[in-house]
């Protein structure tokens, strides 16, 4: 099992070289507050509300001073909205109190943050500090279920079981490869089996579509051409347009 795991990442990272979070955040703290809007909703419907969010309350002790009405208007589309305003106000006051006005690098104070949960506090170590970190959300959860990497239901054990088959090196990435495949390919109800590239690894081949015509027409998630839903990606992003010529 352990070998087809390796096997199966050393294959996605060949079909997803982009592999990246598709929350848009320009550093620590919109990457947190991004992370707790994109609960029960798409990182797209995120990054099309976080620009006026981020106009509005560039720093934690601005959205910490937030009229809750005015922030709840703003995040509205990322549903859950009065439950998000209320984190993302006492999580701010939280930075401001107790941390400076920082977003702190260590899983034991990000978990202790109000609406900050295990998960989010590995996007935010992996893709803003550095630190290596397994991410389980649904679609990781459900993939990894499916190749029996694990039989556990339970985030916190699932991570646990996964980190013990991979050297730490790889567990951002491979959380992000994971839910990359899940959100292009192995859906939770219609997998595109016949057009998956490590269907010959996988032990849940046949749970979805095999006919290949038919599975093609299941992959419509790249936006625009893009890998990824990011609408104000970095320059080196993968997939950005070339600059023009002459520009940098
Ligand atoms: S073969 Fe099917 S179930 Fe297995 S990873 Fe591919 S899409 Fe998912």
């Amino acid at each position: 099992m352990v070998r087809r795991a390796r096997r199966i990442n050393r294959e996605l990272a060949e079909v997803y070289p982009y592999a990246h979070p598709e929350l848009d955040f320009r550093n620590p703290f919109e990457l947190l507050v991004a992370t707790v809007l994109s609960a029960q909703t798409t990182d797209l419907r995120v990054n099309q509300t976080t620009p006026a969010l981020f106009a509005a309350y560039p720093t934690p002790e601005d959205m910490a001073a937030a009229v809750p009405e005015k922030l709840e208007e703003i995040i509205r589309p990322t549903g859950f909205f009065r439950a998000k305003a209320r984190s993302l106000i006492g999580l701010s006051a939280a930075l401001r109190d107790d941390f400076g006005g920082e977003v702190p690098g260590r899983l034991a104070d990000l978990v202790k943050l109000p609406g900050v949960g295990r998960k989010t506090a590995n996007v935010v170590l992996g893709n803003a500090f550095g630190v290596p970190g397994i991410t389980v959300d649904t679609h990781f959860g459900r993939l990894v279920r499916r190749w029996k990497w694990t039989e556990q239901e339970d985030p916190e054990k699932v991570e646990a079981e996964i980190a013990a088959i991979f050297p730490k090196s790889e567990w951002t990435m491979l959380s992000h490869r994971v839910v990359f495949h899940g959100r292009r390919i192995c859906h939770s109800r219609k997998p595109a089996c016949g057009a998956c590239p490590i269907a010959g690894l996988c032990p849940a081949y046949g749970e979805g579509e095999t006919d290949p015509e038919k599975a093609k027409k299941l992959l419509k998630y790249e936006m625009g051409g893009r890998p990824g839903q990011r609408l104000s990606p970095p320059p080196d992003y993968p997939g950005s347009p070339a600059p023009p010529l002459g520009a940098g």
